[in-house]
């Protein structure tokens, strides 16, 4: 059965590093809405600067628009064998939607728990490479990303501490619900997201192994 895993967490709280390590391990692509909407932003298409005027201000796009983004490209033949979806949902219509668009197979849903003093902590120092989009992690250099030699650099909605802040109280305001949407299920798992990244994915895998109905390549 194919392994489609959901990341949530508020800004910086780890979904992005997290999520490459997991769809590196497991072999399934790792589909980050705030990459897609950067790339646009990059190419200068008409959604891309719409996007960007939005990004820059901590704002979210609107759903319909994101759900739209996110039906294309689960559709893509690469993301049929799972997926990990990072950034999406981020709000409790676009979970619901992703609901139908899943169409009844089991979501494992992962939530990263970081307290607001060390997200902004990590977001006014975060550097990200402007070519593969790789967030850099503590022990690399401040200039050149590990993973292909790509310039590192900030991103535009973490240099503005008001913005910063502003992307907590967006979190807190329409994301935050979700947790109520879906910790119900037996595939919700919270993960302290304030440990060290390598500890974190220890972590993280060793939920995905226990949830009985999760295949893993570990287990095959
Ligand atoms: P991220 O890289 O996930 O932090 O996303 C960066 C920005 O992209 C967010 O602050 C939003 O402006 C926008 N964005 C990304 N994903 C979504 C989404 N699912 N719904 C609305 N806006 C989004």
């Amino acid at each position: 059965m194919p392994l489609n895993v959901v990341m949530l967490g508020p800004p910086a709280s780890g979904k992005g590093t997290q999520a490459v390590r997991l769809a590196q391990a497991r072999r399934i692509p790792k589909i980050s809405t705030g990459d897609i909407l950067r790339e646009a932003a990059q190419n200068g298409s008409e959604l891309g600067l719409r996007a960007k005027a939005l990004m820059d201000r901590g704002e979210l796009l609107g759903d319909d628009e994101m759900i739209a983004i996110v039906k294309e490209r689960l559709a893509r033949p690469d993301a049929a064998g799972g997926y990990i979806l990072d950034g999406f949902p981020r709000t409790v219509p676009q979970a619901q939607e992703l609901d139908r668009m899943v169409q009844g197979d089991p979501l494992v849903v992962i939530d990263l728990a970081v307290p607001d003093a060390e997200l902004l902590k990590r977001m006014q120092t975060r550097r990200v490479c402007g070519a593969c989009a790789a967030i850099a992690e503590p022990g690399w250099s401040k200039e050149t990303c590990q993973r292909c030699g790509g310039q590192l650099t900030t991103r535009a909605d973490d240099e503005d501490e008001r913005v910063r802040q502003h992307r907590l109280d967006v979190y807190a305001r329409e994301s935050k619900p979700l947790l109520d949407y879906y910790r119900g299920r037996p595939t919700f798992q919270s993960i302290n997201g304030a440990q060290a990244p390598d500890r974190v994915a220890t972590d993280l895998a060793a939920r995905i192994d226990a949830m009985a109905n999760v295949p893993s390549r570990t287990k095959r």
